[in-house]
């Protein structure tokens, strides 16, 4: 993880938590510690937003020489559960973060947060409010008008000692008493309106605690909290939770807590075409628009990890964006290009065709011809990989032109054209079906182009080929954005973000011939299909551990990205 937000260089990247940090250091305080934590609520799969905000916080831990812990903020019980806490061990290891030890759920705290409360409580600082909900939202007041103070707020010590014992001991229907904190219903901040800090959830199982509670500290209450009683130092959130500073201190100051985090805000990232929110997600998938969290079209990590991105790409993506107090959101562009540079070093090249047309070389000798072909131009040791070349080979279709468009360099009648690693072959003859589509090409070669340049005449075009008998056939599904408008969730059209969905995301193409030597390919393993983009073999063919078989006995890869960008030429051209 050393390298999680240096620049390739191997400087740090200076950012304003950076320059917060240096001055704490300089000055001594926490004793020059720096403890961070990464807090996710188990609700769902993290996304590449939540990817930002754990490399953020467990890069400072290691550039600081000091840790990071992962705890699962746990008080919404009927919205969590067990898988997503299993889901989100396995992204932030996977993104190369190492907690060791330090795993900690917010429901470790119940009992210390329980105390917490009764402190509060005898200091005159919170109290039993029978307001139903729908009440307190009234006495809450405005942005502009002051609030009301409800007419429990001055219930004695004893009595809200009693009442929050009684609510503990599940006496009470769920939304007939909360526990409120007592600051000011006045306040210009709503956030310091007596906020509720406990509320009563009766009968849910709890997937770390069971049916022990059925009452549930609030979410500002408990994050403030559970990063004192872990000797959090910097407790670093994104933006939204400016407003809620302040009553994090408050909760702080009036308990008198032997350590107080700092808050230190930073802008959440959101990426172009796509949505990062739990919420929306989650209706993604439970409306059928997407497969599931791992689809590889969705922004979460376990989609772009099936979808063949790697951490070191989603590490140098998070360097490349930095980090920030102002609000952006980022091109998509800037991501595929991380992607596309890590895979250019680390792919090895095999040829693939994912439209066949089928050509058959009518001078070609009834016995096949094995080549050998680099793995890698620019890196020798790829090593090298054979391919059997044949009488019958497919092309893609892409790469013949009856009537070709002006400056169209690959096959056309009576043209020719270089297979890459092989011959220059001649279209002689194009074989049409009753409805004029063409169905086969017959063509010639030229045995003396073998690795030389035709003599006489220049070959201009290069395309890739595979032989028919010997590829495999697989299928191939080819990505595009999840939605057309570049912010769905803020496109100020009145439409909802499902408006804007690209019903074009997902193309798949069923009968693929591939390059022999992908038949050993294992899930996640990486190729460029020359001229194609970059593929991944999909997560569903891992063969079953017990009987070897794969589930699926075909192939399934997935494009991770083009070539090139060229989603900003459309862009260009609208
Ligand atoms: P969502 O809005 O998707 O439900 P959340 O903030 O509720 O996200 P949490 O599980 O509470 O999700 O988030 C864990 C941590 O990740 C928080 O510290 C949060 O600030 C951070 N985080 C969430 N979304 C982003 C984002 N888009 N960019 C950066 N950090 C994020
Ligand atoms: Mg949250």
């Amino acid at each position: 993880m050393s390298d999680t937000e240096h620049s390739e260089s191997g400087s740090r990247p200076s950012n304003f938590i950076r320059n917060i940090i240096d001055e704490d250091i300089r000055n001594n305080k926490n004793g020059g510690r720096v403890v961070t934590r990464f807090p996710p609520e188990p609700n769902g799969y993290l996304h590449i937003g939540h990817a930002k905000s754990i490399l953020l916080n467990f890069g400072l831990a290691e550039d600081y020489n000091g840790h990071c812990n992962l705890r699962f903020d746990d008080t919404n019980p009927h919205k969590e559960n067990i898988e997503f806490v299993e889901a989100i061990k396995k992204d932030v290891a996977w993104l190369g973060c190492d907690w060791g030890d330090r795993l900690f759920f917010s429901s470790d705290y119940f009992d210390a947060l329980y105390e917490f409360a009764m402190q509060l409580i005898k200091k005159k600082k919170a109290y039993v409010c029978d307001l139903s909900a729908e009440a307190m939202r009234e006495y809450r007041g405005t942005l502009t008008e002051a609030g009301k103070d409800s007419p429990f707020r001055n219930r004695t010590v004893e009595e809200n000692l009693d009442l929050f014992a009684r609510m503990k001991a599940g006496e009470f229907e769920d939304g007939t008493k909360v526990l409120r904190a007592k600051i000011d219903m006045a306040s210009p901040n709503i956030n310091l309106r007596d906020p509720t800090i406990y509320r009563i959830r009766r009968g849910v199982i709890h997937h770390q605690t069971g049916a022990e509670w059925c009452l549930y500290p609030m979410y500002d209450f408990t994050h403030c909290l559970s990063d004192a009683l872990e000797g959090i130092t910097h407790s670093i959130c994104t933006l939204e939770f400016e407003d809620h500073r302040p009553l994090y201190d408050w909760f702080l100051d009036t308990l008198e807590t032997s350590c107080h985090p700092q808050q230190i805000e930073f802008s959440r990232l959101n990426l172009e075409h796509t949505v990062t929110s739990k919420r929306k997600l989650t209706e993604l998938i439970e409306s059928g628009h997407v497969a599931g969290w791992d689809d590889p079209r969705m922004p979460t990590i376990a989609g772009l990890r099936r979808r063949g991105y790697t951490p070191a790409a989603l590490r140098e993506f998070c360097r490349r964006i930095g980090v920030t107090k102002s609000d952006n959101v980022i091109e998509m562009g800037v991501l595929e290009g991380c992607i596309r540079d890590d895979l250019n070093k680390h792919s090895p090249r095999r040829m693939a065709v994912l439209n066949p047309l089928k050509v058959v070389i009518t001078n070609f000798p009834e016995d096949d011809e094995v080549f050998e072909a680099a793995n890698h131009p620019q890196d020798e040791t790829f090593g090298v990989r054979k391919i059997p070349f044949s009488r019958e080979l497919y092309i893609d279709r892409a790469d013949f032109e009856e009537v070709p468009p002006k400056k169209y360099k690959r096959l056309i009648p009576g043209g020719e054209v270089r297979l890459r690693n092989a011959y220059v072959i001649r279209c002689d003859e194009v074989v049409k079906d009753s409805d004029g589509n063409v169905v086969e090409l017959h063509c010639s070669y030229d045995a003396d182009t073998r690795g030389k340049k035709p003599e006489g005449r220049k070959v201009k075009g290069v395309i890739h080929w595979v032989s028919a008998r010997h590829a495999i056939e697989a299928e191939v599904r080819l990505y595009d954005r999840l939605f057309n408008h570049p912010t769905p969730d803020n496109s100020k059209d009145g439409l909802s973000y499902l408006d804007h969905l690209n019903p074009g995301s997902l193309r798949t193409l069923t009968r693929c011939y591939l390059e022999p030597s992908l038949g050993d390919a294992s899930p996640g393993d990486q190729f460029q299909f020359e001229r194609e983009g970059y593929f991944s073999l999909d997560s569903s063919c891992q063969p079953d551990h017990q009987t070897g078989e794969r589930a699926r006995s075909k192939s399934i890869f997935n494009r991770t990205v083009t070539l090139r960008d060229t989603w900003a030429k459309i862009e260009k051209k609208r």
